[in-house]
Protein backbone atom coordinates (compact mmCIF):
# COMPACT_ATOMS: atom_id res chain seq x y z
CA UNK A 1 0.00 0.00 0.00
CA UNK A 2 1.06 3.53 -0.78
CA UNK A 3 1.70 6.19 1.14
CA UNK A 4 -1.69 8.35 1.67
CA UNK A 5 -1.42 12.12 2.02
CA UNK A 6 -1.44 12.11 6.06
CA UNK A 7 -4.62 13.60 7.48
CA UNK A 8 -6.44 12.21 4.27
CA UNK A 9 -9.93 10.60 5.53
CA UNK A 10 -8.75 6.76 6.36
CA UNK A 11 -9.81 4.10 3.55
CA UNK A 12 -12.07 1.03 5.45
CA UNK A 13 -9.68 -0.77 7.95
CA UNK A 14 -7.22 2.24 8.05
CA UNK A 15 -6.39 3.96 10.78
CA UNK A 16 -6.09 8.08 10.58
CA UNK A 17 -3.63 10.24 11.83
CA UNK A 18 -6.73 13.08 12.98
CA UNK A 19 -9.86 13.58 11.59
CA UNK A 20 -12.57 15.53 12.72
CA UNK A 21 -15.26 14.75 14.96
CA UNK A 22 -18.76 16.04 14.66
CA UNK A 23 -21.17 14.81 17.38
CA UNK A 24 -22.93 17.78 18.84
CA UNK A 25 -24.23 20.62 17.16
CA UNK A 26 -22.78 21.35 14.28
CA UNK A 27 -25.96 19.70 11.94
CA UNK A 28 -28.57 21.66 13.78
CA UNK A 29 -26.69 25.01 13.62
CA UNK A 30 -25.99 24.37 9.62
CA UNK A 31 -29.43 23.40 9.18
CA UNK A 32 -30.27 26.53 10.92
CA UNK A 33 -28.54 28.51 8.41
CA UNK A 34 -29.54 27.04 5.40
CA UNK A 35 -33.09 27.52 6.52
CA UNK A 36 -32.25 31.46 7.17
CA UNK A 37 -30.86 31.59 3.84
CA UNK A 38 -27.48 32.86 5.92
CA UNK A 39 -24.83 31.12 4.22
CA UNK A 40 -22.40 33.55 3.82
CA UNK A 41 -20.80 36.40 5.63
CA UNK A 42 -23.30 37.69 7.58
CA UNK A 43 -25.50 36.08 9.89
CA UNK A 44 -25.33 35.67 13.88
CA UNK A 45 -23.32 32.62 13.85
CA UNK A 46 -20.09 34.74 13.05
CA UNK A 47 -20.50 37.30 15.98
CA UNK A 48 -21.10 34.17 18.13
CA UNK A 49 -18.42 32.24 17.28
CA UNK A 50 -16.46 35.49 18.09
CA UNK A 51 -17.65 35.98 21.54
CA UNK A 52 -17.34 32.31 22.42
CA UNK A 53 -13.68 32.18 22.06
CA UNK A 54 -12.99 35.43 22.63
CA UNK A 55 -14.44 34.22 26.37
CA UNK A 56 -13.16 31.10 26.23
CA UNK A 57 -9.69 32.63 25.83
CA UNK A 58 -10.10 35.43 27.81
CA UNK A 59 -9.41 37.98 25.71
CA UNK A 60 -11.88 41.15 24.96
CA UNK A 61 -11.77 41.01 21.40
CA UNK A 62 -11.93 37.90 18.58
CA UNK A 63 -11.95 38.54 14.95
CA UNK A 64 -13.05 35.76 12.84
CA UNK A 65 -10.97 34.93 9.03
CA UNK A 66 -11.44 32.66 6.76
CA UNK A 67 -8.25 30.66 8.23
CA UNK A 68 -5.27 30.78 10.51
CA UNK A 69 -2.94 31.98 8.19
CA UNK A 70 -4.95 34.89 7.02
CA UNK A 71 -5.49 35.62 11.40
CA UNK A 72 -1.36 35.65 11.16
CA UNK A 73 -0.87 38.01 7.72
CA UNK A 74 -3.55 40.76 9.75
CA UNK A 75 -1.96 40.10 12.84
CA UNK A 76 1.27 41.16 12.05
CA UNK A 77 -0.36 44.35 9.97
CA UNK A 78 -2.31 45.40 12.98
CA UNK A 79 1.08 45.18 14.65
CA UNK A 80 2.52 47.50 12.17
CA UNK A 81 5.13 45.15 10.69
CA UNK A 82 6.51 46.37 7.72
CA UNK A 83 9.01 45.60 4.73
CA UNK A 84 12.12 44.46 5.61
CA UNK A 85 11.40 44.27 9.56
CA UNK A 86 12.53 41.56 11.21
CA UNK A 87 10.15 39.05 13.40
CA UNK A 88 11.44 36.18 15.54
CA UNK A 89 9.51 33.41 14.72
CA UNK A 90 9.99 29.30 15.87
CA UNK A 91 12.05 27.31 12.78
CA UNK A 92 9.59 24.19 13.85
CA UNK A 93 6.71 24.44 13.09
CA UNK A 94 3.91 23.98 10.17
CA UNK A 95 5.04 26.84 7.36
CA UNK A 96 1.97 29.28 7.99
CA UNK A 97 3.56 31.99 10.39
CA UNK A 98 6.50 31.84 8.06
CA UNK A 99 4.74 32.74 4.97
CA UNK A 100 2.43 35.74 6.68
CA UNK A 101 5.79 36.87 7.67
CA UNK A 102 6.38 37.24 3.72
CA UNK A 103 3.00 38.37 3.50
CA UNK A 104 4.16 41.93 4.66
CA UNK A 105 7.61 41.49 3.14
CA UNK A 106 9.31 41.26 6.67
CA UNK A 107 12.08 38.80 7.64
CA UNK A 108 11.96 35.96 9.54
CA UNK A 109 14.86 35.56 11.72
CA UNK A 110 14.24 31.28 12.71
CA UNK A 111 14.84 30.33 16.15
CA UNK A 112 15.62 27.04 17.49
CA UNK A 113 13.38 24.65 19.58
CA UNK A 114 14.59 23.85 23.09
CA UNK A 115 15.34 20.44 23.58
CA UNK A 116 13.08 18.99 26.38
CA UNK A 117 9.17 20.35 25.22
CA UNK A 118 10.06 21.40 21.15
CA UNK A 119 9.13 24.78 21.50
CA UNK A 120 10.56 28.08 20.31
CA UNK A 121 13.75 28.64 22.67
CA UNK A 122 14.06 31.59 24.88
CA UNK A 123 17.68 31.22 25.19
CA UNK A 124 17.55 31.35 21.77
CA UNK A 125 16.03 34.22 21.37
CA UNK A 126 17.72 36.16 24.57
CA UNK A 127 21.29 35.13 22.55
CA UNK A 128 20.06 36.59 19.26
CA UNK A 129 18.68 39.97 20.26
CA UNK A 130 21.82 40.24 22.89
CA UNK A 131 24.80 39.05 20.52
CA UNK A 132 23.30 40.06 17.31
CA UNK A 133 21.01 43.00 17.88
CA UNK A 134 21.55 46.66 19.11
CA UNK A 135 19.38 48.76 21.53
CA UNK A 136 19.30 52.35 21.06
CA UNK A 137 16.55 54.91 20.94
CA UNK A 138 14.02 53.38 21.55
CA UNK A 139 14.60 50.35 18.83
CA UNK A 140 15.75 46.86 18.24
CA UNK A 141 17.73 46.76 15.44
CA UNK A 142 20.31 43.75 13.57
CA UNK A 143 23.75 45.05 14.06
CA UNK A 144 25.06 43.86 10.52
CA UNK A 145 22.02 45.30 8.08
CA UNK A 146 20.51 47.89 10.29
CA UNK A 147 16.74 46.49 9.61
CA UNK A 148 14.40 46.83 13.10
CA UNK A 149 13.21 44.01 15.05
CA UNK A 150 9.95 44.14 15.27
CA UNK A 151 8.05 41.59 16.73
CA UNK A 152 8.14 38.20 18.79
CA UNK A 153 6.41 34.87 16.71
CA UNK A 154 6.36 32.11 18.98
CA UNK A 155 4.40 28.87 18.00
CA UNK A 156 3.08 26.47 20.60
CA UNK A 157 3.18 23.35 18.37
CA UNK A 158 1.65 20.22 19.15
CA UNK A 159 -0.82 21.55 21.33
CA UNK A 160 1.93 22.25 24.22
CA UNK A 161 2.71 25.87 25.29
CA UNK A 162 5.83 27.66 24.67
CA UNK A 163 7.68 29.31 27.82
CA UNK A 164 6.58 32.59 27.15
CA UNK A 165 7.06 34.45 30.34
CA UNK A 166 10.92 35.12 28.86
CA UNK A 167 9.32 36.28 25.92
CA UNK A 168 6.98 38.62 27.07
CA UNK A 169 10.00 39.77 29.16
CA UNK A 170 11.76 40.54 26.12
CA UNK A 171 9.26 41.99 24.13
CA UNK A 172 8.87 44.91 27.28
CA UNK A 173 12.86 45.28 27.06
CA UNK A 174 12.95 46.06 23.66
CA UNK A 175 9.43 47.22 22.56
CA UNK A 176 8.52 44.42 21.17
CA UNK A 177 4.97 42.85 19.70
CA UNK A 178 4.13 39.49 20.97
CA UNK A 179 2.07 37.26 18.23
CA UNK A 180 1.36 33.74 19.62
CA UNK A 181 0.63 31.84 16.88
CA UNK A 182 -1.55 29.53 19.12
CA UNK A 183 -3.73 27.41 15.98
CA UNK A 184 -2.54 24.15 17.46
CA UNK A 185 -3.16 24.70 21.10
CA UNK A 186 -6.86 26.03 21.89
CA UNK A 187 -7.41 25.36 24.88
CA UNK A 188 -4.05 25.01 26.43
CA UNK A 189 -2.99 26.97 29.69
CA UNK A 190 0.48 28.94 30.67
CA UNK A 191 0.72 29.08 33.97
CA UNK A 192 -3.13 28.75 34.42
CA UNK A 193 -3.63 31.52 31.62
CA UNK A 194 -5.57 30.32 28.42
CA UNK A 195 -2.81 30.42 25.74
CA UNK A 196 -3.68 33.36 23.52
CA UNK A 197 -4.17 35.46 26.22
CA UNK A 198 -0.69 36.55 27.16
CA UNK A 199 0.86 38.46 23.58
CA UNK A 200 -0.51 41.65 22.52
CA UNK A 201 -2.38 39.49 19.58
CA UNK A 202 -2.60 35.45 19.18
CA UNK A 203 -4.13 33.64 16.60
CA UNK A 204 -6.06 30.17 16.04
CA UNK A 205 -7.07 28.04 13.42
CA UNK A 206 -10.15 26.23 12.85
CA UNK A 207 -8.83 23.50 10.20
CA UNK A 208 -9.90 20.12 9.81
CA UNK A 209 -7.01 18.75 11.79
CA UNK A 210 -7.18 21.24 14.44
CA UNK A 211 -8.37 20.70 18.17
CA UNK A 212 -11.93 22.01 16.64
CA UNK A 213 -12.86 22.67 12.90
CA UNK A 214 -14.77 24.85 10.86
CA UNK A 215 -13.72 23.05 7.68
CA UNK A 216 -11.67 25.98 7.04
CA UNK A 217 -11.26 29.05 9.35
CA UNK A 218 -9.24 30.74 11.85
CA UNK A 219 -9.25 33.80 15.00
CA UNK A 220 -7.51 36.86 16.05
CA UNK A 221 -7.66 37.62 19.57
CA UNK A 222 -6.65 40.81 21.16
CA UNK A 223 -7.07 43.27 24.55
CA UNK A 224 -6.45 46.08 22.18
CA UNK A 225 -9.99 47.63 21.23
CA UNK A 226 -8.36 49.44 18.22
CA UNK A 227 -6.25 46.82 17.03
CA UNK A 228 -9.69 44.36 16.92
CA UNK A 229 -11.12 47.09 14.68
CA UNK A 230 -8.32 47.35 12.56
CA UNK A 231 -8.32 43.72 11.83
CA UNK A 232 -12.10 43.52 11.19
CA UNK A 233 -11.44 46.71 8.86
CA UNK A 234 -8.69 44.83 6.79
CA UNK A 235 -10.41 41.48 7.10
CA UNK A 236 -13.42 43.28 5.02
CA UNK A 237 -11.81 45.14 2.30
CA UNK A 238 -11.15 48.12 3.94
CA UNK A 239 -14.28 49.43 3.82
CA UNK A 240 -15.21 53.23 4.47
CA UNK A 241 -18.87 53.33 3.34
CA UNK A 242 -20.76 50.49 2.72
CA UNK A 243 -23.32 52.73 0.58
CA UNK A 244 -21.07 53.98 -1.66
CA UNK A 245 -18.41 51.45 -1.68
CA UNK A 246 -15.42 54.18 -0.66
CA UNK A 247 -12.53 51.72 0.47
CA UNK A 248 -10.08 53.85 2.66
CA UNK A 249 -6.99 51.28 1.58
CA UNK A 250 -5.58 47.90 0.51
CA UNK A 251 -7.85 45.26 2.63
CA UNK A 252 -8.58 41.98 2.01
CA UNK A 253 -11.65 39.35 2.04
CA UNK A 254 -10.64 37.43 4.77
CA UNK A 255 -14.29 36.89 6.30
CA UNK A 256 -15.80 33.67 7.83
CA UNK A 257 -18.66 32.75 6.28
CA UNK A 258 -21.88 32.04 9.21
CA UNK A 259 -22.45 28.08 7.92
CA UNK A 260 -18.30 27.85 8.74
CA UNK A 261 -19.21 29.74 12.28
CA UNK A 262 -21.89 27.86 13.45
CA UNK A 263 -19.62 24.86 12.98
CA UNK A 264 -17.35 26.49 14.89
CA UNK A 265 -20.59 27.40 17.44
CA UNK A 266 -21.28 23.74 17.71
CA UNK A 267 -17.41 22.61 17.67
CA UNK A 268 -16.50 24.83 20.63
CA UNK A 269 -19.42 23.32 22.98
CA UNK A 270 -17.60 19.97 22.85
CA UNK A 271 -13.86 21.31 23.25
CA UNK A 272 -13.08 20.55 26.90
CA UNK A 273 -14.68 16.51 25.43
CA UNK A 274 -11.85 16.33 22.92
CA UNK A 275 -8.93 17.56 25.79
CA UNK A 276 -9.72 14.94 27.94
CA UNK A 277 -10.30 12.20 24.72
CA UNK A 278 -6.57 13.47 23.34
CA UNK A 279 -5.34 13.66 27.07
CA UNK A 280 -6.53 10.04 27.32
CA UNK A 281 -4.72 9.20 24.47
CA UNK A 282 -1.76 10.57 25.28
CA UNK A 283 -1.50 8.59 28.67
CA UNK A 284 -2.16 5.48 27.23
CA UNK A 285 1.22 5.73 24.35
CA UNK A 286 2.78 7.65 27.14
CA UNK A 287 2.63 4.40 29.40
CA UNK A 288 3.00 1.69 26.42
CA UNK A 289 6.27 3.80 25.29
CA UNK A 290 7.83 4.91 28.87
CA UNK A 291 9.79 1.86 29.26
CA UNK A 292 10.51 0.73 25.24
CA UNK A 293 14.66 1.83 24.66
CA UNK A 294 14.51 4.22 21.66
CA UNK A 295 11.09 5.78 22.33
CA UNK A 296 10.90 9.08 23.88
CA UNK A 297 7.06 10.56 24.33
CA UNK A 298 6.02 14.15 24.51
CA UNK A 299 5.71 15.31 28.36
CA UNK A 300 4.19 18.32 29.49
CA UNK A 301 6.83 21.20 30.85
CA UNK A 302 6.16 22.46 34.45
CA UNK A 303 4.96 25.45 32.73
CA UNK A 304 1.63 24.70 31.50
CA UNK A 305 -0.55 22.35 30.54
CA UNK A 306 -0.61 21.00 26.71
CA UNK A 307 -3.78 19.84 25.03
CA UNK A 308 -2.28 17.05 23.29
CA UNK A 309 -3.21 17.89 19.95
CA UNK A 310 -0.51 15.75 17.63
CA UNK A 311 0.68 12.71 20.49
CA UNK A 312 4.52 12.30 19.07
CA UNK A 313 7.22 10.26 20.09
CA UNK A 314 10.43 10.64 19.01
CA UNK A 315 12.61 7.29 17.74
CA UNK A 316 16.31 6.71 18.73
CA UNK A 317 16.88 4.68 16.03
CA UNK A 318 19.99 3.13 17.24
CA UNK A 319 18.22 2.42 20.79
CA UNK A 320 14.77 1.39 19.29
CA UNK A 321 15.49 -0.38 16.21
CA UNK A 322 14.78 1.87 12.97
CA UNK A 323 14.17 5.39 12.64
CA UNK A 324 11.68 7.60 12.89
CA UNK A 325 10.76 7.24 8.43
CA UNK A 326 11.32 3.64 8.34
CA UNK A 327 8.81 3.13 11.92
CA UNK A 328 6.37 5.80 9.04
CA UNK A 329 6.41 3.18 6.80
CA UNK A 330 6.05 0.26 8.70
CA UNK A 331 3.03 1.72 9.76
CA UNK A 332 1.74 2.72 6.39
CA UNK A 333 2.15 -1.04 5.25
CA UNK A 334 -0.57 -1.86 8.07
CA UNK A 335 -2.65 0.83 7.37
CA UNK A 336 -1.78 3.32 10.03
CA UNK A 337 -1.75 6.77 9.29
CA UNK A 338 1.18 8.96 11.03
CA UNK A 339 3.78 11.64 9.74
CA UNK A 340 6.88 13.25 10.39
CA UNK A 341 7.36 17.29 12.18
CA UNK A 342 7.26 19.76 9.60
CA UNK A 343 10.94 20.22 8.21
CA UNK A 344 12.30 23.63 9.72
CA UNK A 345 11.98 26.57 7.84
CA UNK A 346 15.52 27.26 8.17
CA UNK A 347 16.17 23.97 5.90
CA UNK A 348 13.05 25.18 3.64
CA UNK A 349 13.54 25.73 -0.28
CA UNK A 350 11.15 28.28 0.09
CA UNK A 351 13.78 30.31 2.77
CA UNK A 352 16.18 32.26 0.69
CA UNK A 353 19.70 30.59 1.78
CA UNK A 354 21.42 33.81 3.41
CA UNK A 355 18.40 33.21 6.24
CA UNK A 356 19.96 30.09 7.26
CA UNK A 357 21.00 29.45 10.90
CA UNK A 358 21.83 27.44 12.53
CA UNK A 359 19.11 25.57 14.73
CA UNK A 360 20.84 22.02 15.71
CA UNK A 361 17.80 21.08 17.67
CA UNK A 362 15.30 21.43 15.15
CA UNK A 363 17.09 19.26 13.25
CA UNK A 364 17.42 16.64 15.43
CA UNK A 365 14.07 16.81 16.79
CA UNK A 366 12.86 16.42 13.11
CA UNK A 367 14.47 13.24 12.42
CA UNK A 368 13.64 11.90 15.03
CA UNK A 369 10.19 12.72 15.87
CA UNK A 370 6.85 10.99 14.42
CA UNK A 371 3.21 11.69 15.01
CA UNK A 372 1.16 9.12 15.78
CA UNK A 373 -2.94 8.72 15.06
CA UNK A 374 -4.84 10.63 17.97
CA UNK A 375 -8.18 11.70 16.63
CA UNK A 376 -10.95 12.76 19.42
CA UNK A 377 -12.78 9.66 18.20
CA UNK A 378 -9.57 6.91 17.80
CA UNK A 379 -11.00 3.94 19.78
CA UNK A 380 -9.33 1.94 22.20
CA UNK A 381 -9.38 -1.55 20.06
CA UNK A 382 -7.55 0.93 17.31
CA UNK A 383 -5.17 2.65 19.37
CA UNK A 384 -4.06 -0.42 21.01
CA UNK A 385 -3.16 -1.76 17.29
CA UNK A 386 -1.53 1.19 16.59
CA UNK A 387 1.03 0.53 19.97
CA UNK A 388 1.49 -3.34 18.68
CA UNK A 389 3.01 -1.89 15.63
CA UNK A 390 4.62 0.31 16.89
CA UNK A 391 6.04 -2.10 19.46
CA UNK A 392 6.72 -4.85 16.55
CA UNK A 393 8.69 -2.31 14.11
CA UNK A 394 10.66 -1.79 17.08
CA UNK A 395 11.75 -5.69 17.12
CA UNK A 396 11.95 -6.59 13.79
CA UNK A 397 15.47 -5.83 13.17
CA UNK A 398 16.62 -7.62 16.48
CA UNK A 399 14.73 -10.68 15.17
CA UNK A 400 16.33 -10.72 11.49
C1 LIG B 1 -2.63 25.04 11.11
C2 LIG B 1 -1.61 26.04 11.39
C3 LIG B 1 -1.77 27.40 11.00
C4 LIG B 1 -2.93 27.96 10.24
O1 LIG B 1 -3.41 27.12 9.30
P1 LIG B 1 -4.68 27.40 8.39
O2 LIG B 1 -4.75 26.13 7.61
O3 LIG B 1 -4.36 28.58 7.55
O4 LIG B 1 -5.88 27.62 9.23
C5 LIG B 1 -0.79 28.30 11.37
N1 LIG B 1 0.28 27.93 12.09
C6 LIG B 1 0.46 26.65 12.48
C7 LIG B 1 1.66 26.32 13.32
C8 LIG B 1 -0.46 25.66 12.14
O5 LIG B 1 -0.25 24.40 12.53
Amino acid sequence: MGAREPGALAAPGEIALCVPHLAGNEWAYVKDCLDTNYVSSVGSYVTRFERAIADRVGVPHAVATVTGTAALHIALLVAGVEPEDEVLVSTLTFIAPVNAIRYVGAIPVFIDAERTFWQMDPDAVREYTTTQCTWSGGVLRNRVSGRRVRAILPVHILGHPVDLEPLAQLAREYALTLIEDATESLGAAYRDRPVGSIGHLACFSFNGNKLITTGGGGMLVTANASWARRAKYLTTQAKDDAIEFVHGEVGYNYRLTNVAAALGCAQLENLDQYIDAKRRIAQTYTTAFTNVSGLTPMTEAPWGTSVWWMFTVLVDPDAFGCDSRALLHELANEGIQARPLWQPIHQSPSSPSEERRACPVADALNAMALSLPCSVGLTERDQARVIDAVLRAGRRPLEA
